[in-house]
Protein backbone atom coordinates (compact mmCIF):
# COMPACT_ATOMS: atom_id res chain seq x y z
CA UNK A 1 0.00 0.00 0.00
CA UNK A 2 1.76 3.65 -0.62
CA UNK A 3 1.69 5.95 1.56
CA UNK A 4 -0.69 8.06 -0.43
CA UNK A 5 -3.39 4.84 -0.34
CA UNK A 6 -2.23 4.90 3.93
CA UNK A 7 -3.08 8.54 4.51
CA UNK A 8 -6.19 8.08 2.52
CA UNK A 9 -7.35 5.13 4.52
CA UNK A 10 -6.59 7.19 7.78
CA UNK A 11 -8.00 9.99 7.01
CA UNK A 12 -11.72 7.82 6.60
CA UNK A 13 -11.33 6.18 9.92
CA UNK A 14 -11.48 7.45 13.73
CA UNK A 15 -10.33 4.14 15.02
CA UNK A 16 -6.70 2.29 15.27
CA UNK A 17 -5.05 1.18 11.80
CA UNK A 18 -1.39 -0.52 12.84
CA UNK A 19 0.72 -1.18 9.56
CA UNK A 20 2.72 -4.34 9.12
CA UNK A 21 1.18 -5.69 12.01
CA UNK A 22 2.13 -9.58 12.35
CA UNK A 23 -1.08 -11.28 12.64
CA UNK A 24 0.52 -14.11 14.57
CA UNK A 25 -0.73 -11.41 17.70
CA UNK A 26 -4.14 -11.98 16.20
CA UNK A 27 -4.37 -15.98 15.69
CA UNK A 28 -4.75 -18.82 18.32
CA UNK A 29 -2.05 -20.44 16.39
CA UNK A 30 0.35 -17.84 17.12
CA UNK A 31 1.64 -18.56 13.33
CA UNK A 32 0.93 -15.71 10.66
CA UNK A 33 2.96 -12.82 8.85
CA UNK A 34 2.39 -9.05 8.62
CA UNK A 35 -0.72 -7.57 7.18
CA UNK A 36 -0.51 -4.00 5.27
CA UNK A 37 -3.23 -2.78 7.27
CA UNK A 38 -4.87 -3.79 9.93
CA UNK A 39 -8.01 -1.82 11.10
CA UNK A 40 -9.62 -2.01 14.35
CA UNK A 41 -13.17 -1.15 14.12
CA UNK A 42 -15.02 0.61 16.99
CA UNK A 43 -18.31 0.74 15.55
CA UNK A 44 -20.12 -0.42 12.15
CA UNK A 45 -19.30 3.12 10.69
CA UNK A 46 -15.63 2.08 10.73
CA UNK A 47 -16.46 -1.22 8.79
CA UNK A 48 -18.49 0.14 6.22
CA UNK A 49 -15.65 3.00 5.71
CA UNK A 50 -13.38 0.27 5.49
CA UNK A 51 -14.92 -1.25 2.39
CA UNK A 52 -16.08 1.17 0.86
CA UNK A 53 -11.91 2.62 0.78
CA UNK A 54 -10.98 -0.80 -0.19
CA UNK A 55 -13.55 -1.40 -2.81
CA UNK A 56 -12.77 2.68 -4.29
CA UNK A 57 -8.97 1.37 -3.92
CA UNK A 58 -9.09 -2.26 -5.00
CA UNK A 59 -7.24 -2.93 -1.84
CA UNK A 60 -8.28 -6.88 -0.97
CA UNK A 61 -9.27 -7.23 2.28
CA UNK A 62 -10.31 -9.44 5.01
CA UNK A 63 -12.17 -9.98 8.30
CA UNK A 64 -10.42 -11.68 11.28
CA UNK A 65 -12.17 -12.44 14.82
CA UNK A 66 -10.19 -13.97 17.37
CA UNK A 67 -8.44 -16.27 14.46
CA UNK A 68 -9.29 -19.53 16.02
CA UNK A 69 -10.24 -21.16 13.12
CA UNK A 70 -7.71 -19.60 10.59
CA UNK A 71 -3.90 -20.43 9.12
CA UNK A 72 -2.30 -17.60 8.04
CA UNK A 73 0.54 -17.57 5.98
CA UNK A 74 4.12 -16.91 6.81
CA UNK A 75 4.11 -14.26 4.45
CA UNK A 76 1.04 -12.73 5.72
CA UNK A 77 -1.90 -10.84 4.10
CA UNK A 78 -1.78 -7.86 1.34
CA UNK A 79 -4.21 -6.28 2.22
CA UNK A 80 -6.69 -4.74 4.94
CA UNK A 81 -7.19 -6.85 8.13
CA UNK A 82 -10.22 -5.76 10.05
CA UNK A 83 -10.02 -6.91 13.47
CA UNK A 84 -13.20 -7.22 14.52
CA UNK A 85 -13.19 -7.30 18.57
CA UNK A 86 -13.23 -4.64 21.37
CA UNK A 87 -15.77 -1.85 20.31
CA UNK A 88 -18.17 -3.93 18.57
CA UNK A 89 -18.43 -6.10 21.67
CA UNK A 90 -21.87 -5.34 23.35
CA UNK A 91 -24.42 -7.80 24.99
CA UNK A 92 -27.78 -7.15 26.09
CA UNK A 93 -30.77 -8.86 26.82
CA UNK A 94 -33.83 -7.25 24.94
CA UNK A 95 -36.28 -6.67 27.96
CA UNK A 96 -35.93 -8.04 31.41
CA UNK A 97 -38.39 -10.88 30.43
CA UNK A 98 -37.05 -11.64 26.48
CA UNK A 99 -35.29 -14.37 25.41
CA UNK A 100 -33.76 -12.79 22.93
CA UNK A 101 -30.03 -11.80 23.13
CA UNK A 102 -28.39 -8.97 20.91
CA UNK A 103 -25.04 -8.93 20.63
CA UNK A 104 -21.63 -7.65 18.87
CA UNK A 105 -19.78 -9.80 16.50
CA UNK A 106 -16.42 -9.03 18.45
CA UNK A 107 -18.09 -10.33 21.47
CA UNK A 108 -16.49 -13.67 22.37
CA UNK A 109 -18.76 -16.86 21.75
CA UNK A 110 -17.47 -18.14 25.52
CA UNK A 111 -18.93 -14.67 27.23
CA UNK A 112 -22.49 -14.74 25.10
CA UNK A 113 -22.08 -18.74 26.59
CA UNK A 114 -21.68 -17.45 30.49
CA UNK A 115 -23.89 -14.89 30.45
CA UNK A 116 -27.16 -16.48 28.88
CA UNK A 117 -26.59 -19.46 31.44
CA UNK A 118 -26.09 -17.70 34.28
CA UNK A 119 -29.08 -15.73 33.38
CA UNK A 120 -30.77 -19.38 33.21
CA UNK A 121 -31.15 -19.13 29.35
CA UNK A 122 -30.30 -22.25 27.50
CA UNK A 123 -29.25 -23.07 23.62
CA UNK A 124 -25.37 -20.81 23.99
CA UNK A 125 -24.15 -22.89 26.96
CA UNK A 126 -22.13 -25.94 25.06
CA UNK A 127 -21.04 -23.46 22.76
CA UNK A 128 -18.74 -22.37 25.59
CA UNK A 129 -15.62 -24.30 24.45
CA UNK A 130 -15.83 -22.85 20.88
CA UNK A 131 -12.78 -19.82 21.13
CA UNK A 132 -13.80 -17.09 18.79
CA UNK A 133 -15.96 -14.37 18.29
CA UNK A 134 -19.89 -14.32 17.67
CA UNK A 135 -19.61 -13.01 14.30
CA UNK A 136 -16.91 -15.60 13.52
CA UNK A 137 -19.41 -17.93 14.80
CA UNK A 138 -21.89 -16.96 12.67
CA UNK A 139 -20.11 -16.47 9.50
CA UNK A 140 -18.62 -20.29 10.24
CA UNK A 141 -22.09 -22.03 12.14
CA UNK A 142 -19.86 -22.63 14.47
CA UNK A 143 -21.32 -25.62 17.38
CA UNK A 144 -20.00 -28.02 19.99
CA UNK A 145 -22.43 -30.51 21.58
CA UNK A 146 -25.63 -30.36 19.30
CA UNK A 147 -25.68 -26.78 19.72
CA UNK A 148 -24.99 -23.93 16.63
CA UNK A 149 -25.07 -20.34 15.81
CA UNK A 150 -28.03 -21.50 12.82
CA UNK A 151 -30.56 -23.26 15.73
CA UNK A 152 -30.39 -19.64 17.77
CA UNK A 153 -29.63 -16.78 15.47
CA UNK A 154 -33.04 -14.92 14.34
CA UNK A 155 -31.43 -12.07 12.98
CA UNK A 156 -27.37 -11.17 11.74
CA UNK A 157 -26.59 -7.54 10.73
CA UNK A 158 -23.78 -7.39 8.50
CA UNK A 159 -21.99 -4.58 6.20
CA UNK A 160 -21.59 -5.65 2.71
CA UNK A 161 -18.90 -4.76 0.20
CA UNK A 162 -20.42 -1.56 -0.67
CA UNK A 163 -20.14 -0.31 2.68
CA UNK A 164 -24.24 -0.98 3.11
CA UNK A 165 -25.66 -2.03 6.59
CA UNK A 166 -28.31 -4.49 6.49
CA UNK A 167 -29.73 -6.73 8.55
CA UNK A 168 -30.68 -10.45 7.83
CA UNK A 169 -33.08 -12.84 8.86
CA UNK A 170 -31.94 -16.06 10.12
CA UNK A 171 -33.41 -18.15 7.37
CA UNK A 172 -31.43 -15.52 4.65
CA UNK A 173 -28.42 -16.70 5.86
CA UNK A 174 -27.76 -20.32 3.81
CA UNK A 175 -26.66 -22.10 7.21
CA UNK A 176 -24.75 -25.39 6.17
CA UNK A 177 -22.65 -27.46 8.52
CA UNK A 178 -19.39 -25.02 9.52
CA UNK A 179 -20.22 -22.35 6.93
CA UNK A 180 -23.15 -20.38 6.00
CA UNK A 181 -24.09 -18.26 2.26
CA UNK A 182 -22.31 -14.68 4.61
CA UNK A 183 -19.18 -14.39 2.03
CA UNK A 184 -18.36 -10.77 1.20
CA UNK A 185 -20.14 -9.66 3.98
CA UNK A 186 -18.90 -8.34 7.40
CA UNK A 187 -21.28 -9.66 10.61
CA UNK A 188 -21.65 -6.33 12.89
CA UNK A 189 -23.99 -8.03 14.90
CA UNK A 190 -26.44 -10.60 15.59
CA UNK A 191 -29.65 -11.43 17.76
CA UNK A 192 -30.17 -14.84 18.89
CA UNK A 193 -32.71 -16.42 20.49
CA UNK A 194 -32.41 -18.06 24.33
CA UNK A 195 -34.55 -20.42 25.43
CA UNK A 196 -35.37 -19.34 29.99
CA UNK A 197 -35.12 -22.06 32.21
CA UNK A 198 -32.95 -22.89 35.38
CA UNK A 199 -30.17 -21.14 35.66
CA UNK A 200 -28.54 -23.98 37.71
CA UNK A 201 -28.94 -26.57 35.04
CA UNK A 202 -27.44 -24.52 32.28
CA UNK A 203 -24.49 -23.69 34.42
CA UNK A 204 -23.83 -27.32 34.97
CA UNK A 205 -24.19 -28.33 32.17
CA UNK A 206 -21.86 -25.07 30.85
CA UNK A 207 -19.47 -26.69 33.38
CA UNK A 208 -19.75 -30.30 31.99
CA UNK A 209 -19.02 -29.25 28.43
CA UNK A 210 -16.37 -26.85 29.01
CA UNK A 211 -14.70 -30.47 31.25
CA UNK A 212 -15.33 -32.54 28.60
CA UNK A 213 -13.00 -30.17 25.88
CA UNK A 214 -10.66 -29.57 28.22
CA UNK A 215 -10.16 -33.69 29.02
CA UNK A 216 -10.61 -34.74 25.00
CA UNK A 217 -8.67 -32.12 23.37
CA UNK A 218 -5.65 -29.69 23.81
CA UNK A 219 -7.48 -27.05 24.34
CA UNK A 220 -4.84 -24.75 26.00
CA UNK A 221 -2.35 -25.77 23.01
CA UNK A 222 -1.86 -23.16 20.17
CA UNK A 223 -3.86 -24.68 17.95
CA UNK A 224 -7.20 -23.93 15.48
CA UNK A 225 -9.44 -26.81 16.76
CA UNK A 226 -10.57 -29.10 14.52
CA UNK A 227 -8.28 -28.92 11.06
CA UNK A 228 -10.17 -31.17 8.77
CA UNK A 229 -14.23 -31.68 8.41
CA UNK A 230 -15.82 -34.78 9.60
CA UNK A 231 -16.19 -36.71 6.00
CA UNK A 232 -19.77 -38.60 5.99
CA UNK A 233 -19.70 -41.51 8.54
CA UNK A 234 -16.27 -41.20 10.24
CA UNK A 235 -14.85 -38.49 12.16
CA UNK A 236 -11.49 -36.95 10.57
CA UNK A 237 -9.71 -37.69 14.04
CA UNK A 238 -10.94 -41.29 13.57
CA UNK A 239 -8.90 -41.57 10.22
CA UNK A 240 -5.98 -39.69 11.45
CA UNK A 241 -5.39 -42.00 14.32
CA UNK A 242 -6.35 -45.41 12.64
CA UNK A 243 -3.66 -44.13 10.10
CA UNK A 244 -1.38 -43.93 13.04
CA UNK A 245 -0.62 -39.75 12.44
CA UNK A 246 -0.83 -39.05 16.64
CA UNK A 247 2.68 -37.61 16.66
CA UNK A 248 3.70 -37.18 13.58
CA UNK A 249 5.44 -33.90 12.99
CA UNK A 250 7.06 -31.19 11.09
CA UNK A 251 9.39 -28.77 13.08
CA UNK A 252 7.55 -27.51 15.70
CA UNK A 253 4.00 -28.70 13.84
CA UNK A 254 2.51 -32.24 15.82
CA UNK A 255 -0.72 -33.61 15.29
CA UNK A 256 -2.06 -33.61 18.77
CA UNK A 257 -1.75 -36.68 20.51
CA UNK A 258 -4.80 -35.92 22.62
CA UNK A 259 -7.16 -35.28 19.44
CA UNK A 260 -5.98 -36.41 16.53
CA UNK A 261 -8.03 -33.95 14.18
CA UNK A 262 -5.90 -31.24 16.20
CA UNK A 263 -2.54 -29.58 14.37
CA UNK A 264 -0.45 -28.23 17.48
CA UNK A 265 2.15 -25.61 17.36
CA UNK A 266 4.35 -26.91 19.97
CA UNK A 267 7.15 -23.95 19.79
CA UNK A 268 8.04 -21.53 16.96
CA UNK A 269 5.90 -23.63 13.97
CA UNK A 270 5.62 -21.79 10.59
CA UNK A 271 2.42 -22.06 8.28
CA UNK A 272 4.56 -24.06 6.08
CA UNK A 273 5.25 -26.72 8.90
CA UNK A 274 1.23 -27.34 9.76
CA UNK A 275 0.62 -27.15 6.10
CA UNK A 276 3.57 -30.07 5.54
CA UNK A 277 1.87 -31.77 8.16
CA UNK A 278 -1.94 -31.14 6.72
CA UNK A 279 -0.22 -32.47 3.25
CA UNK A 280 0.93 -36.03 5.11
CA UNK A 281 -2.16 -36.54 6.81
CA UNK A 282 -4.56 -35.95 3.52
CA UNK A 283 -1.90 -37.71 1.44
CA UNK A 284 -1.56 -40.92 4.60
CA UNK A 285 -5.43 -40.67 4.84
CA UNK A 286 -6.28 -40.99 1.29
CA UNK A 287 -3.46 -43.85 0.87
CA UNK A 288 -5.10 -46.18 3.49
CA UNK A 289 -9.19 -44.82 3.53
CA UNK A 290 -9.68 -44.06 -0.14
CA UNK A 291 -10.85 -40.38 1.22
CA UNK A 292 -10.10 -37.10 0.56
CA UNK A 293 -10.01 -34.75 3.90
CA UNK A 294 -11.11 -31.71 3.55
CA UNK A 295 -9.99 -28.68 5.38
CA UNK A 296 -11.93 -26.94 7.88
CA UNK A 297 -9.54 -24.19 8.75
CA UNK A 298 -9.49 -20.82 6.55
CA UNK A 299 -6.01 -20.92 4.41
CA UNK A 300 -5.42 -16.89 4.76
CA UNK A 301 -2.48 -15.65 2.40
CA UNK A 302 -1.19 -18.58 0.57
CA UNK A 303 -0.36 -18.64 -3.00
CA UNK A 304 -0.47 -21.74 -5.34
CA UNK A 305 3.46 -23.61 -4.39
CA UNK A 306 3.87 -21.20 -1.23
C1 LIG B 1 -9.18 -24.92 20.84
C2 LIG B 1 -10.23 -24.67 19.78
C3 LIG B 1 -11.45 -25.33 19.84
C4 LIG B 1 -12.43 -25.12 18.87
N1 LIG B 1 -13.61 -25.78 18.96
C5 LIG B 1 -14.57 -25.55 18.04
C6 LIG B 1 -15.84 -26.21 18.14
O1 LIG B 1 -16.11 -26.97 19.06
N2 LIG B 1 -16.78 -25.96 17.19
C7 LIG B 1 -16.55 -25.10 16.16
O2 LIG B 1 -17.45 -24.90 15.32
N3 LIG B 1 -15.35 -24.46 16.03
C8 LIG B 1 -14.38 -24.66 16.95
N4 LIG B 1 -13.17 -24.02 16.83
C9 LIG B 1 -12.92 -23.15 15.67
C10 LIG B 1 -13.29 -21.67 15.89
O3 LIG B 1 -13.23 -21.33 17.27
C11 LIG B 1 -14.68 -21.32 15.36
O4 LIG B 1 -14.80 -21.58 13.98
C12 LIG B 1 -14.98 -19.84 15.62
O5 LIG B 1 -16.33 -19.60 15.43
C13 LIG B 1 -14.16 -18.89 14.76
O6 LIG B 1 -14.39 -17.57 15.25
P1 LIG B 1 -13.24 -16.47 15.13
O7 LIG B 1 -13.80 -15.19 15.62
O8 LIG B 1 -12.01 -16.93 15.79
O9 LIG B 1 -13.06 -16.43 13.55
P2 LIG B 1 -11.68 -16.31 12.75
O10 LIG B 1 -10.86 -17.52 12.99
O11 LIG B 1 -11.06 -15.00 13.04
O12 LIG B 1 -12.22 -16.36 11.25
C14 LIG B 1 -12.75 -17.57 10.76
C15 LIG B 1 -13.51 -17.27 9.45
O13 LIG B 1 -14.62 -16.45 9.77
C16 LIG B 1 -14.55 -15.23 9.06
N5 LIG B 1 -15.02 -14.19 9.98
C17 LIG B 1 -14.55 -13.90 11.22
N6 LIG B 1 -15.24 -12.89 11.76
C18 LIG B 1 -16.18 -12.53 10.85
C19 LIG B 1 -17.19 -11.52 10.81
N7 LIG B 1 -17.38 -10.68 11.83
N8 LIG B 1 -17.95 -11.41 9.69
C20 LIG B 1 -17.77 -12.26 8.65
N9 LIG B 1 -16.83 -13.23 8.63
C21 LIG B 1 -16.04 -13.36 9.71
C22 LIG B 1 -13.09 -15.05 8.69
O14 LIG B 1 -12.92 -14.25 7.53
C23 LIG B 1 -12.65 -16.49 8.46
O15 LIG B 1 -13.01 -16.91 7.15
C24 LIG B 1 -12.18 -24.22 17.81
C25 LIG B 1 -10.96 -23.54 17.76
C26 LIG B 1 -10.00 -23.74 18.73
C27 LIG B 1 -8.70 -22.97 18.67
Amino acid sequence: MTAALRSALAARLTCEVRYGEPLSRHTTYRIGGPATALVLPRAPDDVAATLRFAAESGTNWLVLGLGSNVLVADRGFDGIVLKIGKGLDQVAREGPEGSRWSVGAGLPTPILARKSAAAGHGGAQRLVGVPGTVGGGVYMNAGAHGQDFSSCTRVVDVVDSTGALRSLKGTEIGWRYRSSGLDSLVVVGATVELVPGDPVQTQQELSLYLKKRKDGTPFDEPCCGSVFRNPEDRTAGHLIDAADLKGFRVGDAEVSRMHANYIVNTGAATAADVRAVMDAVRERVHDRFGVVLEPEVKLIGFVEGG
